[in-house]
C-alpha cells in the first residue's frame, strides 16, 4: 500500500501576519492525522518562517523551484543548499507556470531534478499537457516526453526517492478539475511506463494529481488507484479547505 501524500503549492502568495494563521490553522487540523503525509511548499523568504513553526510537527516543507547550479554569480538564484539549510524536504520541479511563464525546457527541468536529489530533497516532478495538446489527443505522447526527461536520463531507481505530480494544465487554477476517471487513465500510463524499466520503483512511486482540487472532490480523486494524493494551489490558501483535503487522504 503506497502512502499518501497532500502537498500545499502556495505559489507567490502570502505575506508573514496571514502566513502564520494560515499555518496554525494547518497544524491545528492535521496534529492528529495519521494516514498521509503532509506537506507546504511556500515562497522562498518564508522557509524560515514555515521551518520555525512545522518543526516537529507531521507537516513538512519545501520550495517552488531551485536553481540547479550549486553556488555561483547567479543573480538572484537560489541554490539546492540553501534549502536544505532551512529544512525543504521537497522542492517542484517543472511546474507548467515554470514551464510556460519562465520558458523552462525538459533539460532544466531534468537538471533541476538531479540537483535537488543531489542536496538531499525530494523532488515534485510536475508533468500535465495543455488544452489544446488533449484535444489534439497528444496527452500521452507529451506526457511521456516530459517523464522521460527524469526516467531514461537517470533511470527509474532515481524516481524512487521523487514525487510525479500530474497536473493538466487546463486544470489548474481553472476551477474545471480532472474527472476522477481522466486523471486516473494518465496515472496509470504513468506507472506503467515507470513499470517497463523497473516494475518496483513504479509500484512504489507516488503519483499526486493537481489542478483545482478541492475538499469536494478530492475524496473521488483519491480513490482511485492509482492517484496518491494531491498537488494543491488555491485551495492550500485556505487552512480549513486544505485540511479538509488532507482529511480526504
Ligand atoms: P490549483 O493549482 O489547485 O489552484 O488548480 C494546482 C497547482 O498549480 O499546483
Amino acid at each position: 500500500m503506497r502512502r499518501k501524500l497532500v502537498v500545499g503549492n502556495w505559489k507567490m502568495y502570502g505575506r508573514l501576519a496571514r502566513n502564520q494563521a494560515l499555518l496554525q490553522g494547518v497544524l491545528d487540523g492535521v496534529r492528529e492525522l495519521r494516514a498521509a503525509d503532509y506537506a507546504v511548499c511556500v515562497p522562498y523568504p518564508y522557509l524560515s518562517q514555515a521551518a520555525t513553526m512545522l518543526a516537529g510537527s507531521n507537516v513538512a516543507w519545501g520550495a517552488q523551484n531551485l536553481s540547479p547550479q550549486e553556488e555561483g554569480a547567479f543573480t538572484g538564484a537560489v541554490a539546492p543548499g540553501m534549502l536544505v539549510d532551512f529544512g525543504c524536504s521537497y522542492v517542484i520541479i517543472g511546474h507548467s507556470e515554470r514551464r510556460g511563464l519562465f520558458h523552462e525546457s525538459n533539460e532544466i527541468a531534468a537538471a533541476k531534478f538531479e540537483a535537488a536529489q543531489k542536496a538531499g530533497m525530494k523532488p515534485i516532478f510536475c508533468v500535465g499537457e495543455t488544452l489544446a495538446e488533449r484535444e489534439s489527443g497528444i496527452t500521452e505522447q507529451v506526457v511521456a516526453t516530459q517523464l522521460d526527461a527524469v526516467l531514461v536520463r537517470f533511470g527509474a531507481k532515481a524516481l524512487s526517492n521523487a514525487v510525479i505530480a500530474y497536473e493538466p494544465v487546463w486544470a489548474i487554477g481553472t476551477g474545471k478539475t480532472a474527472s476522477p476517471d481522466q486523471a486516473q487513465a494518465v496515472h496509470a500510463f504513468i506507472r506503467q511506463r515507470v513499470a517497463a524499466h523497473d516494475a518496483a520503483v513504479a509500484q512504489g512511486l507516488c503519483i499526486l494529481y493537481g489542478g483545482s482540487v478541492k475538499a469536494s472532490n478530492a475524496v473521488e480523486l483519491f480513490g482511485m488507484p492509482d492517484i496518491d494524493g494531491g498537488l494543491i494551489g488555491g485551495a492550500s490558501l485556505v487552512a480549513d479547505d486544505f485540511v479538509a483535503i488532507c482529511r480526504a487522504a
